[in-house]
């Protein structure tokens, strides 16, 4: 497979952007391989600009459960452009939006939207500090919250790629009250409580971890979580930026039945557009500004057309069975990856349509473990997979996602290239 065009392009693009691309792990890095420059996307298929096509596993990273360029959500916004694309002023498509996320998830009593996870996490933040008057942050190791400064501590996803799993540029004094803990571990948590708990504004997790690869709350990790916090007054954000509207269409809160006070969402609740939100119980999202007296605005807020996106997703998520359909396929090829790797000495990580490989025999519980894996095996799967047409996620701390898009031919030949790689090696 030619790649030629990419790599004209990616070299045209380093003139101009640092490190040819707006954000890091597309630069493929740390798996050795140069960036694919994409021309479209169309159900769970990639076509580059040298024409070679690939299916799709990383989807945005996690946003097109749909598949790429839905024709439903295509024509709304289509529609909505028409109308013109910014007006600054409110419109009836945010409440119609902001009344179906909290439909979707009911803790979300009150939704404001923003652009991108990053600042629904930075938001959500603020509010939870303002609200309780404290200042302390807890967060675990390995979870990844978007690249607000005092969030970049022990963080995952890309930030997992460089040194100290942190990033130069962010002041210590920044990030004094971030406390970073590790994930699945409740003692370790109980046992800060017990020092501080009175200081915590908030604890935020990501209630299942797809930042340092899919990794899942142990058994009673969330509800121990759930109680420490009500037991000290500090508030509970559920970071669903991924697995909002994909483990259920309520998210992991659905799917574990755990109310938090707080959460943020994005990806699928943009429909493939720069929107995100962040909501919770009424009492504490009245405190925002102009209703109440902590500030958090946007020129782009609630953009007309990123909300037709949102609401023609999520009409497609209502359809009776949509969630069904996407479990059995997941179930399916999960279980044939399962089958493929037994006894290959690597860790196979899922949860609905979310799934990683880690390249490491032990169990992955926390992102010390999944920093066992051998980052050149992965890479080399990586690249072996890549040749032969299929996109994964291209960093071992990331997830690979489906969508109700992917076809059986497609999964098919996904499952016997992943058998071949693991034969030859
Ligand atoms: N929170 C989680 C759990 C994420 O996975 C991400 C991004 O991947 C973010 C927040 C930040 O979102 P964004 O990249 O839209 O700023």
């Amino acid at each position: 497979m030619e790649r030629i065009k990419s790599k004209e392009a990616f070299l045209e693009a380093e003139k101009y952007i640092p490190g040819g691309v707006n954000s890091p792990v597309r630069a493929l890095q740390s798996v050795k391989e140069s960036p694919l420059f994409i021309r479209q996307a169309s159900g769970a298929e990639l076509t580059d600009i040298d024409g070679n096509k690939f299916i799709d596993f990383c989807l945005s990273w996690g946003v097109f459960i749909a598949g790429h360029a839905h024709p439903e959500v295509n024509e709304a916004i289509i529609e909505a452009v028409q109308r013109g694309s910014s007006y600054g002023i409110p419109t009836e498509a945010e409440t119609l939006l902001a009344r179906l996320v909290n439909q979707s998830f009911p803790s979300m009593e009150k939704v404001r939207f923003v652009n991108s996870g990053t600042e629904a996490v930075m938001s959500a933040v603020r509010v939870a500090r303002g609200y309780t008057g404290r200042n302390i942050l807890v967060k675990f190791d390995g979870c990844y919250h978007g690249h607000a400064d005092h969030l970049l501590v022990n963080a995952g996803s890309g930030v997992a790629l460089i040194q100290n799993a942190s990033s130069a540029g962010v002041p210590a004094e920044f990030v004094k009250y971030t406390v970073t803990l590790p994930y699945n571990n409740l003692p370790a948590l109980e046992e800060f409580f017990l020092q501080h708990g009175k200081e915590v504004a908030a604890v935020i997790i990501e209630p299942v971890a797809c930042n340092m690869g899919v990794v899942l709350p142990g058994n009673g990790f969330l509800e121990g979580i759930r109680e420490i916090t009500n037991r000290y007054g500090a508030l509970l954000i559920f970071d669903e930026v991924i697995t909002g509207f994909r483990l259920a269409k309520g998210g992991a809160q659905e799917y574990f039945n755990i109310v938090p006070d707080l959460t943020t969402i994005g990806k699928i609740a943009g429909g493939g557009f720069p929107a995100a939100a962040f909501g919770g119980k009424a009492e504490i999202m009245n405190r925002l500004a102009p209703a109440g007296d902590i500030y958090q605005a946007g020129t782009l807020s609630g953009n007309p057309v990123a909300m037709a996106a949102g609401i023609a997703t999520h009409h497609i998520l209502s359809r009776e069975g949509f969630y069904d359909e996407l479990e059995e396929k997941s179930n399916w090829f999960i279980s044939g990856l399962r089958t493929i790797l037994s006894g290959k000495d690597v860790e196979l990580n899922s949860i609905g349509s979310m799934y990683t490989i880690f390249f490491t025999s032990g169990k992955v519980q926390n992102f010390t473990d999944a920093k066992q894996s051998n980052l050149n095996r992965f890479g080399s799967y990586f690249r072996y997979m890549l040749k032969n047409g299929i996109y994964l996620s291209p960093s071992q701390f990331e997830g690979n996602f489906l969508s109700i898009a992917h076809t059986q031919e497609q999964l098919e030949k996904t499952l016997d290239k992943t058998e071949q790689f693991f034969k030859k090696v």
